[in-house]
């Protein structure tokens, strides 16, 4: 039940947005609106059957031995409850940012993560699509962040809640206001910083890599807001064609050798 209430939400969340932004626009979309939305979803699906099966089975009860054996950084510092949960999910939002350059540096987790880049729109369904392989190598990850940080169950359930929303908003295609937009991107990653991270420009996305807040970027010089969303071309050169990016395609991408996949491996 608990399982159906959080697809219901998620489900609600999406189509809220969805709805959203095909009243407001951010970006002209190549793709039918209608086509990517099922595909994305299908992939999706394959990725909560693999948080089910893979993830949350090992998640969980790690969570509950580091909370009661007290492991990890955050145990250790003599501050109340609530601001080592503040921390903790800061940690957590800061080693995010180091695992998603990890997935664009490494060969064989780019290889995974490009199934999320090749979209050649972006939004809120895009937030839903990571490829099933890309989640279960997360895992081992997940347990170092879980260990070191001392992530216990309730901090790991906020973590994971506010790292949703804040990936479909920032995914999606919604047109916020610019002067909300600037200055709500001075603490988290909106739709047009991440945007810039979607580019088929190799030089913008190296660059905007948080996932929550956005002073990791700060802090490491990768910001990047300087580009105006009408010269985003959203996807991965060598990847152009709706053809190219079918469900069986997608699915399949990461264990093919075929010569777009390659050319974008060795351009990274
Ligand atoms: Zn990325």
């Amino acid at each position: 039940m608990k399982g159906f209430l959080k697809i219901a939400g998620i489900l609600g969340l999406a189509g809220g947005l969805l709805y959203l932004e095909r009243r407001w626009p951010l970006r002209v979309e190549k793709e039918s609106k209608s086509r990517r939305t099922a595909r994305n979803l299908a992939v999706a699906t394959l990725g909560v059957l693999t948080i089910h099966l893979v993830e949350s089975p090992v998640l969980y009860p790690l969570a509950k031995k580091v909370e009661n054996k007290r492991w990890g950084l955050v145990k250790r510092l003599h501050l109340p409850r609530v601001i080592k949960t503040l921390v903790a999910l800061a940690l957590l939002d800061y080693t995010l940012y180091l695992q998603h350059v990890l997935h664009h540096r490494i060969p064989l987790l780019l290889r995974f993560h490009a199934v999320h880049h090749v979209d050649l729109d972006l939004d809120a369904s895009t937030a839903l699509r990571f490829h099933f392989g890309e989640i279960a190598l997360s895992v081992p990850y997940r347990i170092a962040q879980i260990l070191l940080i001392g992530v216990d169950p309730g901090s790991l359930i906020t973590w994971q809640s506010f790292l949703l929303l804040s990936v479909m908003f920032h995914h999606s295609n919604l047109q916020l206001s610019k002067p909300i937009e600037d200055r709500l991107v001075r603490v988290i990653v909106t739709p047009r910083m991440h945007g810039i991270h979607h580019s088929n420009e190799p030089e913008n996305q190296n660059s905007n890599w948080s996932g929550g807040l956005t002073i990791w970027d700060a802090l490491h010089g990768t910001l990047n807001l300087g580009v105006p969303q009408g010269e985003i071309d959203i996807g991965v050169q060598g990847f152009h064609r709706p053809e190219q990016v079918t469900l069986p395609k997608i699915v399949t991408q990461p264990f093919r050798n075929e010569p777009a996949v390659r050319e974008f491996l060795e351009g990274e």
